[in-house]
């Protein structure tokens, strides 16, 4: 198969929100009147951020979940998206269940993929993610200020809890394997949160390399510090009863791939925020404040916790 035909049969599908998708030299996008474009790239990289032999369907589902989790942290709404792929081969098979995947995600936020490339080589999953927000009502990292009340939202850890598994750390039942691993391999982008909490949250930033690195974002941004509370971040039972009290803490601070988001708001906002989360069915949960020092603090029961692990850096060591 020729790299046009590969490109017409997986990736070409109507665009109807673009003025050209697919095809040309460049696609055609029209910006809403007045809106700002939310744009943003994230890469999956086999061997780094997969497992090479990853199940194709839930690679596509993943490959643009977390990009939409990129601007879901923004309050945006996701309009368009292109893909960069490298292939060591046409497997059929393989591209059939990846675009499935990938499709069925995106148009369920109504997302057309517009444009990329495709080229020879080591597997790589790169997205571009467009999207609208109006003007000043994006969720940035640097708007967090002291006394703000520092959120998170669902359950932390989940997919780190699957990941210790798959590397042989420890040994999940079938059933706790299950759920943790729809976690890691289904994340589910809180696209209709980001977009709730315009003008509610001072700050936002998706938890895709650990809570305390991707919290340890809006701090440095913000110019702030922040108290967690350990024993209020909200865990899964499974993760609970299947972890050992480090291995918790580790997969709760220090777990990357949840793609929930953290975010803060003033503490005049938790009537409202506990509104969104009744709206949403997505726990909500108040996990610390905003201070006026540097760092991150994590407080156990009132006393300090020493912290190892910070969480995912690619460059570290
Ligand atoms: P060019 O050589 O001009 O870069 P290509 O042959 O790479 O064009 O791509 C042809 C068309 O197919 C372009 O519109 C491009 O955006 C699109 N395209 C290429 N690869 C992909 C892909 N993986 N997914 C979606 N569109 C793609
Ligand atoms: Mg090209």
């Amino acid at each position: 198969m020729s790299e046009f035909d590969l490109i017409r049969r997986y990736f070409t599908r109507s665009a109807p929100g673009a003025v050209l998708g697919v095809g040309d030299d460049a696609a055609l996008l029209r910006v809403g009147e007045g809106m700002e474009l939310a744009v943003s790239s994230d890469m999956l990289v086999s061997g780094t951020h997969f497992f090479p032999d990853a199940e194709p369907e839930s690679l596509g589902h993943k490959t643009l979940a977390v990009n939409l989790s990129d601007l879901a942290a923004m309050g945006a709404v996701p309009r368009w998206a292109t893909l960069a792929l490298s292939l060591p081969s046409v497997d059929d098979a393989w591209l059939e269940k990846f675009s499935r995947g990938f499709f069925a995600l995106a148009s369920q936020y109504a997302v057309d993929l517009v444009g990329g490339d495709t080229t020879r080589g080591p597997l790589n999953l790169s997205v571009t993610i467009m999207g609208e927000v109006p003007p000043g009502r994006a969720l940035r990292r640097d708007g967090a200020r002291q006394n703000d009340d520092i959120w998170v939202s669902g359950t932390l850890g989940d997919a780190a809890l699957a990941l210790a598994h798959l590397q042989g750390h420890i040994v999940l039942e079938q059933q706790v394997f299950a759920a943790s691993s729809a976690r890691l391999h289904k994340p589910c982008p809180r696209v209709e949160l980001g977009l709730a909490l315009r003008g509610i949250a001072s700050s936002a930033i998706d938890v895709s390399d650990g809570l305390l690195a991707d919290l340890g974002h809006i701090l440095e941004r913000s110019q702030t510090g922040a108290e967690i509370r350990f024993e209020a971040l909200p865990g899964s039972p499974e993760l609970h009863a299947c972890a050992s009290p480090s291995l918790v803490q580790r997969c709760m601070l220090a777990g990357g791939d949840d793609y929930e988001l953290c975010f803060t708001a003033s503490p005049g906002q938790r009537a409202r925020i506990e509104e969104i989360s009744a709206q949403l069915a997505l726990p909500l949960t108040r996990i610390g404040m905003i201070t006026g020092g540097r760092g991150c603090t994590v407080y156990e029961n009132g006393q300090v916790m020493q912290i190892k692990e910070l969480g995912y850096e690619h460059f570290a060591r």
